[in-house]
């Protein structure tokens, strides 16, 4: 007698809905923090010309030497940590969970945080604790301070600037928790282009801290770029985890020569920054909503009518303009959205069919 997926597959597993990626063709896409640039031509070619010659038949350099040198450079990466690669940051998070997963450990965040460091606590069979920032989203340094010493969490993940809410923790409360963790705190920047602050710089101070940073915010999510700085004596164990092939050659070759060409990803999350301020603007001058600062390439805002946040959503939907709907995922988000910033065309398509969400007869 065969036993069912039910006697098979582990009860959190079952218990787990699956990360859902709304479909979004035709719509206004600003529901997942990508860069709405496009590359210019000249570059496009050189990344075809690239594709076309490249070795797929063989396996990936497991080492990808050249693109860990591209990424030091270009990410400040301080002389004297190493560099680990994941198939996005995703990865990463799962590669630190599974090492640290002794029986009865602890994977510690905040709340509202980046739900896969839930998810993936879970995947590896890891306790979670996620402990409730202040309603303004700052972080609670004392609750903090208390939930570490109660749980002694093997890993702390904080993403500086936070997502869903946008904001930059305090960087002294940051430290705080570093200096307090017993195990690892692992900074996830993964918004850093959009931010005037980083850990990076801080690697040398603190022993237990690891920085993370990823490539698809910056305009190449989809080839799945990933990368942790930090100690060796860190990243030899976190290597064995690695799938020796996790990071493909067509992902390798495109990323070191748009890395060549840093200034313009620098360029575009320049002119995310410059829209962003103007979306901010706008949506602070409309009646019934509310915004948080934000210093990443979203923005979150309140929708202050009751139950107001879903009748918006469903009505931006309406006119193929498709955001996140936060309401419901934590209290702290009741009646929360959170929109990317795209292209003025796009933010401006936004602004107008939330306008016309907002007005009561429309819903
Ligand atoms: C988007 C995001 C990531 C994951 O990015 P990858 O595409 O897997 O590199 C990690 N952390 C935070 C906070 C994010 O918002």
């Amino acid at each position: 007698m065969s036993r069912s997926p039910d006697q098979v597959i582990r009860p959190e597993i079952l218990a787990l809905s699956a990360y859902h990626v709304p479909p979004a063709s035709g719509m206004v896409k600003l529901d997942a923090m990508e860069n709405p640039y496009s590359l210019p031509s000249e570059l496009c070619e050189e990344i075809a010309q690239l594709a076309a010659s490249a070795p797929i038949n063989r396996y990936p350099d497991p080492i990808a030497a050249t693109l860990k040198a591209a990424l030091r450079e270009t990410q400040a990466v301080p002389e004297g940590m190493d560099i680990m690669l994941g198939n996005g940051s995703d990865e990463i998070i799962q590669i630190i969970a599974l090492a640290s997963a002794r029986p009865g450990a602890v994977l510690m965040s905040v709340e509202p945080a980046f739900v896969m460091f839930r998810m993936i606590a879970t995947f590896a069979g890891m306790g979670y604790v996620g402990v409730p920032l202040k309603a303004d989203f700052s972080l609670d340094v004392d609750a903090m301070l208390a939930a570490i010493a109660r749980h002694q969490p093997a890993v702390i993940f904080i993403a500086y600037p936070n997502n869903p809410t946008g904001n930059l923790f305090d960087a002294e409360a940051v430290s705080r928790i570093i200096g307090a963790a017993p195990g690892i705190v692992v900074v996830d920047e993964a918004y850093h282009a959009f931010a005037d602050a980083t850990f990076m710089d801080k690697l040398a101070q603190y022993p237990n801290l690891l920085l993370m940073r990823t490539l698809s915010k910056l305009g190449l999510a989809g080839i799945r770029l990933g990368l942790l700085a930090g100690r060796r004596e860190w990243l030899t164990h976190l290597e064995k985890l690695r799938l020796p092939y996790n990071v493909g050659i067509v992902t390798q070759l495109i990323a070191e020569r748009v890395l060549q060409h840093h200034d313009i990803l620098l360029q575009q999350a320049g002119a995310i920054k410059a829209e962003r301020t103007l979306m901010s603007g706008r949506l602070a001058a409309l009646n019934g909503i509310e915004i948080f600062p934000t210093s990443a390439n979203f923005i979150l805002f309140r929708v202050t009518q009751r139950n107001g946040a879903s009748q918006v959503f469903q009505s931006l939907k309406k006119r193929d303009v498709l955001i996140k709907n936060l309401d419901g995922s934590h209290p702290l988000l009741e009646n929360c959205l959170r929109v990317t910033v795209g292209t003025a065309g796009e933010n401006a398509q936004f602004l107008e069919a939330l306008r016309a969400s907002l007005k009561k007869s429309d819903n």
